[in-house]
């Protein structure tokens, strides 16, 4: 029987031979498309805090943060191997003798990993070059996470990344010279677009080989562009049954090689207009898989 989704625990348990759990870093960083050398005032759904949450002060050091989590993860699930999970905001928009000492702080024991989030058009050469000198150094591997959201540029013009589909082509092919491996950002139900932009994404990510790629349903927050039109009742959202449709589509026309780290995104209860319908994310997850046993499908199974 086909497996229903290549699922990012068992990729990283036969890749390192054990459970490995991401530490998040936070670093003290902030966006190009939010300080106004790409843009102003963010992508329309993005929150001030940035991108990532449950994470400590940025004014712990790299080493500090790692270590705290890791003695809270190592105790809670027994784990022995870690991903330095540079989350936040763009972290590849720091200075790069900056960007170097972080990193740098991230080889501690027991790292096999460092993940770095970014923007597809944040992320020079010479930041490439570094991170290839730290992995053969070091022994750690290194992935990019790269926001994309959608591979339609009218949509990624209307949600403001600042960005469009070429910058992230361009990113991946530089990035692929280096063998970093690339996860991918991408909002299914984002209302501007249909079940061909769905499926387009898909066949484009699976086109590039992207490793792996992280699915979040579109979440509204206080003092967002989202939010205001929300309020105003000028955002037309989709149904939790229109997102489960979506996902599967999409993962019927990505490549089976490809690894899935979520098929649905956490997002804070504090501030948030609207998230998840007000399920949790773990029960849509099962719905979406319940679905596609029902249905006798699975992930690549449209894949020519
Ligand atoms: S690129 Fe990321 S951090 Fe910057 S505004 Fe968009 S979602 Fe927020």
């Amino acid at each position: 029987m086909n497996e229903l989704y290549n699922e990012y625990s068992k990729y990283l348990k036969k890749k390192y031979g054990e459970k490995v759990y991401k530490l998040p870093v936070n670093l003290p960083v902030t966006c190009p498309n939010r300080d106004g050398s790409l843009g102003v005032g963010g992508c329309t759904y993005c929150a001030e805090v940035g991108a990532g949450f449950e994470m400590l002060e940025n004014t712990l050091s790299v080493k500090e943060q790692l270590n705290k989590n890791m003695e809270y993860i190592r105790e809670k699930y027994k784990a022995e191997k870690f991903i330095a999970y540079f989350q936040n905001y763009t972290n590849t928009y720091l200075q790069l003798e900056k960007f170097k000492e972080y990193i740098n702080q991230s080889a501690v024991e027991n790292i096999v990993e460092v993940s770095i989030s970014t923007r597809p058009d944040c992320i020079g050469d010479e930041y490439l070059e570094f991170l290839s000198e730290f992995s053969k150094r070091t022994g750690i591997n290194i992935s990019i996470e790269l926001g994309l959201q959608t591979v339609n540029y009218h949509t990624l013009k209307k949600i403001n990344r600042g960005h469009t589909l070429a910058e992230f082509i361009d990113a991946v092919l530089r990035i692929k010279k280096y063998n970093f491996e690339i996860c991918t950002h991408l909002i299914p139900n984002l209302p501007y677009d249909n079940m061909d932009d769905v499926i387009e994404t898909a066949k484009i990510l699976s086109a590039l080989k992207i490793n792996q790629v992280k699915l979040h349903s579109l979440y509204v927050i206080e003092n967002t562009v989202m939010g205001t039109l929300f309020k105003k009742g000028e955002l037309k959202l989709l149904s939790k049954d229109d997102y489960i449709e979506r996902v599967i589509k999409f993962l019927e026309y990505l490549n089976k090689d490809i690894v899935i780290q979520r098929l649905i995104g956490r997002a804070p209860k504090e501030n948030s207009l609207f998230v998840n319908w007000g399920i949790s994310w773990w029960k849509i997850k099962e719905e979406i898989e319940s679905e596609m046993i029902r249905k006798h499908t699975f992930q690549g199974a449209k894949v020519k």
